[in-house]
């Protein structure tokens, strides 16, 4: 089933918006602001976070946003083995500059505990912060979103299902029973 729309194009452009403005307010400017997407569907996000970035301060450098594939950091790679499924691209040193995180939905947490764990092999950050497009809730771990598109309180059994154009040919968030 398609299920629900809970965000159409224009919002999902309003939520990365207001998140490029946070990011800004939140660091006084975005001069050592890297993003770096989680594969698959958060690297199309950064990199459009990044394109507003620049709309915000012309000075920020588009090239400052890569992709942190976190497949080999996973708490259950032992019962699901797998290939490494993303790619990860860091534009130059993430040393003493500020890293934001981005995915598409925040659930249980444990992606983005394996995230920190893959950039601890990168480098060695000033501060590590995350953007979620959706927070459906369900964490099992301490772990928060700093910027959030939208907060969608879901039971276990829904299933949110993000498109964006650049993977999917347009830009939606449906939810439905799994
Ligand atoms: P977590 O590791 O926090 O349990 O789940 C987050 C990761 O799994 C994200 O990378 C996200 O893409 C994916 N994920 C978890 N739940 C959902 C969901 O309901 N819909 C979608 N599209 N992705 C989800
Ligand atoms: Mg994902």
């Amino acid at each position: 089933p398609r299920g629900t729309t809970v965000l159409e194009a224009p919002d999902i452009a309003r939520a990365l918006t207001r998140i490029a403005h946070e990011i800004t307010e939140r660091n006084k400017g975005a001069a050592d602001v890297v993003l770096l997407g989680i594969p698959t569907r958060g690297v199309p996000l950064a990199r459009r976070l990044a394109g507003r970035l620049a709309e915000i301060e012309p000075t920020y450098d588009t090239g400052a946003v890569g992709e942190l594939d976190v497949t080999m950091y996973r708490d259950d790679l032992r019962r699901h083995p797998t290939r490494a499924v993303g790619a990860t691209r860091i534009p130059g040193s993430v040393d003493g500059r500020t890293v934001v995180l981005v995915d598409d939905v925040l659930f249980s947490g444990r992606t983005i505990r394996a995230a920190l764990d893959a950039l601890n092999d990168v480098g060695r950050p000033r501060a590590v912060q995350l953007a979620a497009l959706v927070d459906r809730g369900h964490r099992e771990l301490p772990i928060r979103a700093d910027y959030v598109g939208k907060n969608l309180p879901t039971s276990r059994s829904e299933r949110i299902s993000v498109h964006l154009t650049e993977t999917d040919g347009e830009d939606s968030v449906t939810i439905s029973e799994y």
